[in-house]
């Protein structure tokens, strides 16, 4: 499907009810953020549309819950596959809305659609536990219940991972869902959603709403006491400010927010693949990564060659829009993203750091900004403290283990870590040591649907995959009943 086909083939409407209905607050457009041309243009939701996508979760809620866990898991299992036969148009999708390179957006469709097989499989293994109290007077039975309608906010940066990674579990549990992707890119959700349709989904279970005012949308539907979850995928600015909303009514809460993951380099790495590692653990989605590396922490005997190897393998970066062939960086988000990996390298260079490659900002259609190296960044650099999101490789040097894992440390946030040493020994303490929810050791990339996502610190609540995704979609019962059930 060329892109004119590909944009005409997704919904331009909200999707509530099972019905695709139009939004009643005007219209939202869509950019492309290589060229800055509009795209496409979609409904835009109102707060009585949100009310009314809530409506239709609340309405569905207790026939899906019902319905038989196989059931359950074979729509997801039919939307894996659907997500197979449209990953071509997916990927394209991603790449025009979002901006990455096609090679990566065909990458998130692979991890993305690993989501619904997965919890697909999960949907049947939600067990409890039954067993004879302390005392022998009785049996305690433990069982697993769907928390009820979920309000599911997902990010920009991976328009489909992100959206699969909430909507899989939620399903698989039982639970219905009203889903509000970032206005900057909810094509891919859209599109997604009429897949779920084609899968079988059956009306209600999944609501999206597409807005250009989140917060005024959003609000009303976490203060609804018929919503009993919020799961968010974001910054922790944003993921603080719901934390407080949810506050009210005692909402279950996942978060998923920043982060500022510290890339050890130890002096006996394998420093071949430390800077493999490092080029993935960078420059992945154009540095637009929660997990990406945004503090390169590298032993003072290596550090030099470290810097020369990665900034000539980043000079052999191709940038352009992420669909022509060979391109490497695409462009990021949007201007408001460019103006701050610039202001973060402007002030790093101020406080004494040295740029090996890269630099600037890109002057031609689209929001680009050159792949970067800068070395010898010194303490107390404004980006050694903010997520970078963007495609700048910034260096520090220490002398000590213990100094590297003080640097490590040093943030409030603790979503990845990597590390690269040889020495065993030394990766087991790093484990222990490490303020962080995910590892890295000798690799750039943990992602991975069978894993536990998420972070410690101010990166988040819950996690995401892995055998414990799905139970944040669930709520415990405990029930006492004497020996023989008291009968
Ligand atoms: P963001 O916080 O600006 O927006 C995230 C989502 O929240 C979007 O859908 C947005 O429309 C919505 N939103 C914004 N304000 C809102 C409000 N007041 N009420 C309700 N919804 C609101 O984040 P972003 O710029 O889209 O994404 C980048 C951030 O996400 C980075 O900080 C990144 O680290 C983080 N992230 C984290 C993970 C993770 O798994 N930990 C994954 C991807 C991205």
């Amino acid at each position: 499907m060329d892109e004119n086909a590909l944009l005409a083939a997704v919904p331009d409407r909200l999707f509530i009810g099972g019905r695709w209905v139009p939004g009643s607050a005007g219209l939202l457009t869509v950019s492309d953020p290589a060229t800055g041309r509009e795209i496409k243009s979609i409904a835009n939701a109102s707060v009585e549309d949100g009310a009314a996508a809530l409506d239709a979760a609340v309405a569905a809620a207790d026939a899906w819950a019902a319905t038989a866990p196989r059931a359950r898991g074979e729509i997801l299992r039919r939307a894996f596959d659907l997500v197979q036969q449209r990953r071509d148009e997916f990927a394209l999708l991603m790449t025009l809305e979002m901006g990455k390179p096609l090679a990566e957006a065909n990458g998130e469709v692979t991890y993305g659609g690993e989501f619904l097989r997965w919890f697909g499989e999960e949907a049947v293994r939600i067990s409890g536990r039954y067993g004879t109290n302390p005392e022998g007077t009785g049996r305690m039975i433990v069982s697993q219940h769907p928390v009820g309608p979920c309000f599911l906010i997902t990010p920009w940066n991976f328009p489909l991972a992100m959206a699969t990674r909430k909507i899989a579990p939620a399903l698989a549990a039982g639970c219905t869902v009203v889903v509000k992707p970032a206005e900057l890119t909810p094509l891919t959700t859209l599109y997604f959603a009429k897949l779920l349709e084609d899968a079988g989904l059956p009306a209600g279970v999944l609501n999206v709403i597409t807005t250009s005012t989140s917060g005024r949308v959003s609000a009303p539907i976490i203060a609804d006491p018929r919503l009993r979850k919020l799961s968010f995928t974001g910054s922790t600015e944003v993921g603080r400010r719901l934390l407080q909303q949810a506050s009210e009514n005692v909402l279950r809460t996942s978060m998923e927010l920043g982060g500022n993951a510290p890339f050890i380099v130890f002096d006996d790495a394998d420093l071949d693949k430390a800077v493999e590692g490092a080029l993935l653990a960078k420059f992945r989605n154009i540095g637009e990564a929660c997990t990406a590396a945004n503090r390169f922490i590298v032993h003072e005997s290596v550090a030099d060659e470290f810097a020369a190897r990665v900034a000539e393998r980043v000079k052999g970066m191709r940038l352009g829009r992420g669909t022509d062939d060979g391109v490497t960086i695409g462009p990021l988000i949007n201007q408001e993203a460019v103006d701050k990996v610039a202001a973060l390298l402007d002030d790093a260079v101020a406080r004494g750091a040295s740029v090996l490659t890269g630099g600037s900002r890109v002057h031609r259609a689209g929001t680009f900004f050159e792949p970067t190296v800068v070395t010898d960044v010194r303490p107390g650099s404004d980006i050694l403290r903010e997520e970078i999101f963007g495609p700048v490789l910034s260096i520090v040097r220490f002398a000590d283990e213990d100094e590297a894992v003080r640097v490590a440390n040093d943030t409030e946030f603790g979503l990845v870590s990597y590390v690269f040493t040889r020495d065993l020994a030394r990766g087991q303490r790093m484990i222990d040591r490490l303020q962080t929810g995910m590892m890295g050791l000798n690799v750039g990339v943990v992602s991975n649907a069978a894993a536990p996502f998420g972070g410690v610190k101010q990166s988040g609540l819950g996690r995401e995959g892995g055998l414990e995704g799905i139970h944040e979609y669930l709520s415990t019962k405990y029930t006492l009943t004497p020996d023989p059930f008291g009968v």
